[in-house]
């Protein structure tokens, strides 16, 4: 499969030598459904998950996606985006938000099915993005990680034509029959929508 083994293209070439001097905005974001090592999301930097932690598909081709799910870690940003490389854990999300920084990293393609909602009719149908904290510990939730994820989350409604609502953008714990409670009661929707919909 491609993703197990990306070839290195150009892209990742100058990612990895030059990426101090390419500013991000040069970087063209990846036409949708297209299987091509490296991110969706040009803001984002490429670590893939272990290819036994997601399933491969054509999205949007192959299944709809009309959901953006919210996470929290519940771990450090390094340990979220390792674990995610552990062909043991059995679990993905599309992308990690640092909280210091809002620094993103993408470990799997939008076009695939992260495991990361515990209800497959939800990985079937949403993007799914972790935000570095815990759900007791507000102060993990900056400034810098709002408005960055954010914009993700506004590119990606805008990709596959999403209402930029809390009826498509949910958090983890609303997905039915789930034990999860992330983000929990500290992240700010009011101010997260806001922000989407401000980009
Ligand atoms: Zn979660």
């Amino acid at each position: 499969m491609e993703h197990a083994r990306p070839r290195l293209s150009r892209r990742r070439i100058l990612q990895g030598t030059a990426l101090a001097v390419v500013p991000y905005a040069l970087l063209p974001e990846r036409p949708t459904g297209a299987h091509v090592p490296g991110p969706d999301y040009a803001l984002a930097e490429w670590q893939p998950a272990n290819a036994a932690n997601y399933t491969v598909a054509n999205r949007p081709t192959s299944h709809p996606v009309d959901q953006v799910i919210i996470h929290v870690t519940q771990a450090t940003y390094p340990n979220s985006v390792f674990v995610f490389k552990n062909p043991k854990k059995q679990v993905s999300a599309h992308y990690v938000v640092r909280s210091a920084d809002g620094h993103t990293s993408q470990c799997v393609r939008e076009a695939d099915i992260a495991w990361h909602a515990g209800d497959w009719d939800h990985n079937l149908r949403s993007i799914g993005i972790e935000h570095e904290g815990w759900v007791d510990e507000p102060f993990y939730f900056t400034d810098v990680m709002y408005e960055t994820s954010a914009r993700l989350t506004a590119a990606i409604c805008a990709r596959y034509g999403i209402p930029k609502d809390r009826a498509h953008i949910i958090g983890h714990y609303e997905v039915p029959g789930t034990d999860h409670t992330d983000p929990g009661p500290h992240w700010d929707w009011t101010r997260y929508i806001r922000l989407v919909n401000a980009v």
